[in-house]
């Protein structure tokens, strides 16, 4: 069975605009699929159907087997805490320090499992400090966001993101606000992550020949409808 599938997905905003036109497509475990396309095709649109930030007009999208397109409450945040977003903006409390941006990711966590908030246990603490090492963020632990390069804020956006324990990261644009040299960071710790720790991922990119270097497999959408689905080597030799 599939982790992730996506059948018919439709999705028109204001009874105006059609972002995603019947779109099916499925994710197995373990893969890392990149979503390429221009501005506009409807990719991100997509990742935030899945994690219920929009919800969808038409059509299904099953979870590890479970129908997740009107899922609501305790349900939802069991589902956004199994689908981690990783965001271009890296959408991060500025004025907080980057372990509490971290334990952030916990907090939702906690609240889809007892509906509880508001403390962390040391236990979590010493987790989060292992996830920043990880990321090579140890030194960073106290700073506050706004103090951080852009590469190390989105390193805190996937650290916060890791701490939900994911079965599932959805990367928005994750390097589209990044230097070359800060992308390549990235996406290197976006296929450590996938390979070492076996976390399935979506990853929106508009630059082609980076999906082509750090995935198996490549969606392309255009016009909110799928044009090519398959290995990343044939789509390279297409172009
Ligand atoms: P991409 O991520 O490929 O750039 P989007 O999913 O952001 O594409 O956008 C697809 C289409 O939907 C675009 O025409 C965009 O302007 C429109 N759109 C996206 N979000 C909204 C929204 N919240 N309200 C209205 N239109 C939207
Ligand atoms: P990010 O790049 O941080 O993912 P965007 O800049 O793409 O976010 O979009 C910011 C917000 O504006 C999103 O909630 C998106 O749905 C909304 N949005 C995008 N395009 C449109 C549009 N054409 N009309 C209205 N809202 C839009």
């Amino acid at each position: 069975m599939a982790l992730l599938e996506v059948k018919n997905l439709s999705k028109t905003y204001d009874n105006v605009t059609t972002a995603l036109q019947d779109i099916s497509l499925s994710v197995e475990e373990g893969e890392f699929v990149s979503v390429i396309g221009p501005s506009g095709a409807g990719k991100s649109t997509l990742l935030r159907s899945i994690n219920r930030l929009v919800d969808a007009s038409q059509g299904t999208i099953l979870f590890d087997g479970q129908d997740i397109t009107r899922v609501k409450g305790k349900e939802l945040r069991r589902v956004r805490t199994k689908t981690g977003m990783i965001f271009q903006h890296y959408n991060l409390v500025n004025r907080l320090s980057v372990i509490e941006n971290v334990l952030h990711g916990r907090l939702g966590y906690k609240s889809a499992l007892s509906g509880s908030v508001g403390y962390y246990t040391e236990g979590e603490k010493e987790q989060a400090f292992v996830i920043l090492s990880k990321l090579g963020l140890t030194e960073q632990a106290y700073k506050r966001c706004d103090e951080l390069s852009g590469g190390q804020k989105q390193r805190v956006g996937i650290a916060r993101a890791l701490m939900q324990e994911p079965r599932l990261i959805l990367c928005d644009e994750p390097i589209a606000s990044l230097d070359p040299g800060s992308s390549k960071v990235i996406m290197d710790y976006l296929r450590e992550i996938n390979k070492t720790m076996k976390i399935t991922c979506l990853v929106n990119l508009h630059q082609v020949e980076v999906a082509v270097r750090y995935s198996e497999r490549i969606i392309g959408i255009t016009g909110g409808t799928v044009v090519y689905d398959g290995p990343a080597g044939e789509l390279s030799e297409r172009m």
